[in-house]
């Protein structure tokens, strides 16, 4: 970090800024220039926080990051990219993730009958809301613990892993029993309580960005989990709130891009909540993967027009296989009988 101090800063002053730097585990490097004094605090492990706490300190103009705040999910920390396992399949690193199904768990047979024709389509994990973080407490709100046995019994059909929501801290323990991998939803990114308690579940996590939250935040969103002890985190731009009204959110491609510059954890798209229209879903699925994306979350539903939740954004079963055409998936012969 840099302390510029200003021009009528004083011998006294700048002293004090240099102990100060050095009590706080830093070095300090004084640049002494024709009109003003600057200071660098170099190393990497000090108390950054007292640093930037200098601002107040007499003397001092202003004091300049120059390096991130998070440091596990930095790519300075680790180059390679991190892969993460749920149940088998491999999310980064080269291999493409396809999450999809419904916005939330409805039915049995709504969740079979999307399950079975998003794997047969070449999907390699499924989503279902069990608990839906609505805007409106009178809109639908999830079946909870029934919809966690329908998925688990979807997943023991077709072989899928199950990504699922969760909105509460108390439900963290028996959505791990049945989820293979636990989604921090968009609302609950810098829910740090949230945060604090899924990072010691076992399970990978899903960090969703949130809706108008910076990609500093939502890596420091990330830093928590994996300075909370869960390696496994893949991240999720979803679209965030612009002054634009004509999608739902604005797909944010280039986060995409630079969050994978600036962290080793794989980043998907979720292009269904990033435009909240059907039709965008397909060319936003393709520009997400070109701009680098390690996955896709996409909603699915047998009938859209009848979905309890996102049904606009929902694609039907058989656009999800003419995407999974144009994205090169191979469909599967055959999918394992009931
Ligand atoms: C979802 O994936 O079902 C969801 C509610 O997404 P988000 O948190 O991105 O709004
Ligand atoms: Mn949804």
């Amino acid at each position: 970090m840099i302390i510029n101090m200003s021009t009528l800063a004083n011998a006294e002053e700048i002293n004090h800024v240099i102990d100060r730097i050095k009590e706080c585990g830093y070095q300090a490097h004084v640049i002494q220039g024709a009109e003003r004094t600057v200071i660098g605090a170099v190393g990497s492990n000090g108390r950054r926080a007292e640093i930037e706490a200098l601002r107040a300190a007499p003397g001092v103009e202003d004091v300049i990051q120059i390096t991130h705040p998070f440091k596990l999910v930095s790519r300075q920390l680790r180059q390679r990219c991190t892969v993460v396992d749920v149940s088998g399949v491999k999310i980064g690193g080269g291999h493409l993730a396809v999450m999809a199904g419904p916005c939330s768990v409805e039915s049995a047979e709504q969740l079979m009958e999307t399950a079975r024709a998003v794997k047969a389509a070449g999907a390699n994990l499924l989503r279902g809301g069990a608990y839906k973080p609505r805007t409106s407490p009178y809109d639908f709100q999830g079946l909870g613990v029934e919809a966690l046995r329908l998925l688990r019994d979807a997943s023991e059909e077709t072989g899928l892993p199950i990504v699922t929501e969760v909105m509460s801290e108390s439900d963290v323990e028996i959505v791990s029993e049945y989820a293979d991998m636990l989604q921090v939803g968009a609302r609950n990114m810098q829910n740090f309580s949230l945060l604090r308690k899924i990072a010691g579940s076992k399970r990978p996590i899903l960090l969703k960005r949130g809706p108008s939250a910076t990609i500093n935040e939502w890596l420091l969103a990330a830093e928590y989990l994996l300075a909370g002890g869960n390696p496994n985190v893949v991240l999720c731009e979803r679209g965030i709130k612009t002054f634009e009204t004509a999608t739902r959110n604005t797909l944010d491609l280039a986060a995409i891009a630079l969050a994978k510059e600036l962290t080793h954890l794989p980043v998907i798209a979720d292009p269904s909540h990033g435009t909240g229209l059907r039709s965008l879903v397909p060319p936003m699925s393709k520009a997400a993967v070109a701009a680098g994306a390690d996955g896709l979350m996409i909603e699915v539903h047998p009938c859209p027009e009848r979905a309890l939740s996102d049904g606009p954004q929902s694609l039907d079963l058989p656009g999800f296989a003419e995407l999974m055409k144009q994205l090169g998936r191979e469909p599967l012969r055959e999918v394992k009988a009931a």
